[in-house]
């Protein structure tokens, strides 16, 4: 009697478990089966999209294949990458710290810091994608983002700039991205923040969070293509405002398109040390004013 109704639960058990074991089985093709039927779907969808209105690479021009995103195969290849992600120390860190560096020694002599403060302050590290330069190709990259309102392009290339810095033992801890912010009449006029498209690829491949309500233009600065570097700092010093928040963040990641000169970064630098004295900060962009 005791082995019949064990005979029975063991067989209900098998019954159940065979069931349940088709079931997933199912599942699994059905959810790979309407995977490809999507991507096959996506690629015609893009194929007769690129025949109507045909894409072309950033750089050299040319008619992109279908499975190309904004580059050609070949303007990938040459893409004048800085590498900067494997050096914590490279020129570009070494910019932006001579800047804060110069910030401090200002300060100490004003009797506004002193020299703790200075010998507190960390290395900060700092990376950029490519070598941007205004006679090079490359710079289209960020001028049809800025200028052209081509988002997709900003959120690819972010995308790539963030799997980068994720490989780097110095980025690892990153859990705050904030991007540098427009004045609201900029924003407003464009449409959009172009840094801010930058950072939210790089916040999710860092898998940290995004915040856009930290960091404020209070007021609005002139274009700095035509200005030397003492202008530029004196422009946008104190043009920024940050407000403390809840949240507790050990290392921030402040995102932009451009590095060039770093006063922009380092005026948004200057603003969150003040919310955030213990935190570290760090600086990411597109291009890197330079050459390879
Ligand atoms: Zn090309």
């Amino acid at each position: 009697m005791y082995r019949d109704t064990q005979c029975t639960f063991l067989e209900n058990y098998a019954y159940v478990w065979g069931m349940w074991e088709r079931l997933c089985i199912w599942g699994q093709k059905v959810r790979e089966q309407t995977l490809c039927r999507m991507r096959v779907g996506k690629l015609w969808v893009k194929a007769l999209a690129d025949l109507m209105l045909p894409r072309t690479c950033l750089v050299c021009g040319r008619k992109l294949g279908l499975q190309e995103e904004h580059l050609c195969l070949y303007c990938i290849a040459e893409m004048p990458r800085t590498c900067f992600w494997n050096r914590s120390h490279n020129p570009m860190a070494d910019k932006i710290n001579g800047l804060i560096q110069e910030g401090l020694e200002t300060a100490v002599e004003d009797g506004k810091a002193d020299h703790e403060d200075q010998q507190r302050e960390r290395y900060a590290y700092a990376c950029a994608l490519f070598f941007f330069q205004d006679e090079g190709d490359y710079r289209n990259i960020l001028y049809s983002l800025k200028y052209g309102g081509n988002t997709a392009a900003g959120e690819h290339f972010g995308k790539m700039l963030g799997r980068k810095m994720a490989s780097a033992a110095h980025f690892a801890d990153v859990d705050t991205v904030i991007p540098v912010p427009l004045h609201w009449t900029r924003r407003w006029k464009r449409g959009y923040n172009q840094a801010e498209c930058i950072a939210a690829a790089v916040s999710r491949e860092l898998s940290a969070e995004l915040r856009k309500d930290i960091l404020y233009r209070r007021r609005r600065t002139s274009t700095q293509t035509k200005v030397d570097v003492k202008q530029k700092q004196n422009n946008v010093l104190g043009a920024f405002e940050a407000v403390k928040k809840d949240h507790d963040p050990s290392h921030i990641l402040l995102v932009d398109d451009l590095f060039t000169t770093g006063s922009t970064l380092y005026a948004c630098y200057s603003a969150i040390r003040e919310a955030y004295p213990s935190a570290r900060i760090s600086f990411a962009t597109l291009g890197y004013v330079g050459r390879p």
